[in-house]
């Protein structure tokens, strides 16, 4: 195999006289022999494939991949940055190289590789000036609403890219594990309705390649961290939908997974270290006993099986305890909140990478960006295990995370259950209460993101047995309660997946996301019930009131002890931490009361007088009647009920 492919390439050459200044030109003029090559054309890949100048941490460390580069020497032939280190591991075709940034202007580099022969490889590299304000931009908040999409089946706006030459698992739309066409466009399309309904924040399912055999729509088996898989599109293109959704109001989340890999990854035919993978490169299962990690009685070989085990075979458990990959990960997640403007990330199975690992990425990921936002996902219904990710909570051991964000799953099993059990002393919706009772627990409570359902679970009108007044009571609950709700595409319109738990189903199509979907469009509402389109009249009546009322839903949540299957709470904007500005929001003083009743039931309103006492009057956002403070409600059974108070 021929080691060495230095013959000029005039593209390469191009791009660098295109964007030279003239220092660079006379450089060329004045050493003639040596051809400057853009990284794809020198044989060597880059990642990431470029940075920026102006970051916090003023190091960034490449990894060249390439073949024999593990020996070679670097230098800057052109730029005036400094290479501070390089670090051959296992593989002869990996090297990394630490760049120190501080204190130089965008510029494009020449790297140059030599050989112990002589023989020398450059290629060119781009630091680029950061967008204005990108340091200081503000991650998704307890504001904000958002809305969850698996991108392969929302909906279909380029059927040219169904299929693309060179990825196998074709697209087949009568598969329910299959790839079923959506992707980027199809979003774009249809960001008018999402904007419409009242949401601020989008989170797809990965975008990143999946270049696996099958099972490859939901994104989970990256296979490319610095590329969007071409059946959703571009990079360019996601960019352009962060673009377009920021122009609408609308935030973009990416999912990110830390944990392990697609098995089909080059590290797996060409790993760069022996600890590279966890297990040596073998399936060995996780145990999935994440209480190890917190336990004080745990054996440290439960705490090795739980972080080390790999989800499935197709999906090799990464070891972030090897630096580099660390950094790997870290800049990766920089490199996508920069490029494409996130307002956020969703981190995929939480707790599985190495604990150390994750307290040094969310610090990294929060140095660069303090008013950014992540949420973690952590699968369990103990409050005090959720709790312990989230960054300011009370811990039994001096652990630094700096992760905002985690996903509520206590709040979702309680409302569940609160909605499918009789009221007694110790059942219904005390299992809401209690559960928010222990928020003590967490560093900030309104920012945990809460959900009905998601992606991985049943959709909640299954979970409620197809009863859509339990369903209007969990979504009135999770769209008015404390912290940031979540809700999974077709939850509002009633989508189910009745007899199967499979994940292919719980993700169907949208109705009306494929040129083919004559008969039934939820974008348009053609086609939909009349049960369908309350429902999602429904959503949307509840996210405008979280739009008009910012100030409530960021602020404080004071609930009274579930009486009689009666559970009551209000929302009010927190007075001490209003700023000036807050206070030229008209409606600051409104409260928003919440009832939710199982029984049929006459309430007088005095019994609220502990909240209500200096407002007058009741208006529902439902049906916008009017009730004074001193009426009595008649409110029928299996109601959720929703005022501004004024
Ligand atoms: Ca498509």
């Amino acid at each position: 195999m021929p080691k060495r492919n230095r013959v000029t390439n005039d593209s390469g050459h191009k791009k660098i006289q295109k964007r030279a200044i003239p220092l660079l030109l006379s450089c060329i003029t004045t050493f003639p022999l040596f051809s400057v090559q853009s990284s794809a054309n020198s044989g060597i890949d880059v990642y990431p494939p470029n940075w920026w100048v102006g970051m916090q941490n003023s190091n960034v460390e490449l990894m060249l991949y390439g073949d024999d580069v593990a020996d070679d020497t670097v230098s800057i032939a052109i730029g005036d940055v400094r290479v501070k280190h390089s670090q051959a591991l296992d593989s002869e075709n990996y090297l990394f190289v630490t760049l120190d940034t501080s204190n130089v202007s965008a510029q494009e580099l020449v790297i140059r590789l030599t050989d112990s022969d002589g023989t020398t490889r450059d290629f060119t590299y781009t630091l680029e000036k950061r967008a204005q304000g990108s340091a200081s931009r503000e991650g998704f908040g307890p504001q904000d609403a958002i809305y969850l999409i698996a991108p392969d089946r929302y909906a279909n706006g380029n059927v040219e890219n169904d299929n693309v030459k060179g990825y196998g698992d074709p697209a087949d739309r009568s598969f329910k594990g299959g790839r079923h066409g959506g992707d980027i466009q199809g979003i774009v399309d249809n960001l008018n309705y999402i904007q419409d309904m009242g949401f601020t924040q989008i989170w797809t399912m990965p975008m990143l390649e999946n270049a696996m055999d099958k099972y490859s729509y939901h994104g989970y088996s990256t296979t490319d961290y610095y590329k969007i898989d071409p059946r959703f599109g571009s990079n360019d293109d996601f960019i352009a939908l962060s673009t377009e959704a920021k122009s609408k109001g609308l935030g973009i989340i990416m999912d990110m997974v830390l944990n392990h890999i697609g098995s089909n990854h080059l590290w797996m035919k060409d790993t760069p270290s022996h600890n590279w993978i966890n297990n040596n490169g073998k399936f060995v299962g996780t145990t999935h006993k994440r209480e190890a990690l917190h336990d004080p009685h745990a054996i440290a070989s439960d705490i090795k099986g739980f972080s080390d085990g790999w989800f499935v075979p197709t999906m090799p458990d990464l070891n972030q305890r090897n630096p580099h990959l660390a950094n790997y990960l870290i800049q990766n997640a920089i490199w996508w909140v920069e490029s494409a403007g996130l307002s956020g990330i969703r981190v995929d199975t939480y707790s599985y990478p190495d604990k150390a690992f994750l307290s040094q990425w969310t610090n990294r990921i929060m140095d660069e960006y303090p008013n950014f936002n992540i949420v973690g996902e952590e699968w369990s219904v103990n409050p005090a295990i959720t709790a312990y990710w989230q960054a300011g909570s009370h811990r039994h051991d001096d652990y630094d995370s700096a992760l905002p964000s985690v996903m509520d799953f206590p709040l979702q099993a309680a409302v569940v259950e609160a909605l499918s059990n009789d009221e007694s002393w110790n059942s219904g919706f005390i299992s809401v209460y209690e559960t928010l009772a222990t928020d003590f627990l967490y560093g900030d409570p309104n920012n945990l993101v809460i959900f009905p359902d998601n992606h991985d679970m049943s959709r909640i009108f299954t979970q409620l047995g197809h009863d859509k007044d339990k369903w209007n009571m969990a979504m009135t609950l999770l769209l008015t309660t404390r912290g940031i709700p979540q809700v999974f595409y077709g939850t509002e319109i009633l989508m189910g997946n009745e007899g199967s738990e499979d994940h292919g189903i719980i993700r169907s199509d949208f109705p009306g996301g494929w040129p083919s979907d004559n008969d039934k469009n939820a974008f348009t509402g053609h086609g939909l019930t009349d049960d369908e389109r309350w429902a999602q009249q429904r959503v949307k009546g509840l996210l405008q009131l979280r739009k008009s009322h910012p100030l409530q839903f960021r602020g404080l949540l004071k609930h009274f002890a579930p009486e009689n299957g009666v559970y009551t709470y209000i929302r009010e904007a927190n007075v001490d931490s209003a700023s000036g500005a807050d206070k030229s929001n008209t409606n600051q003083s409104d409260k928003i009361l919440v009832i939710l009743n199982k029984k049929p039931v006459d309430l007088p309103l005095n019994k609220y007088a502990e909240v209500l006492s200096t407002h007058q009057t009741l208006t529902r956002v439902s049906d916008g009647i009017s009730f004074k403070t001193t009426d009595t409600l008649s409110l029928p059974a299996m109601s959720a009920s929703v005022f501004i108070v004024q």
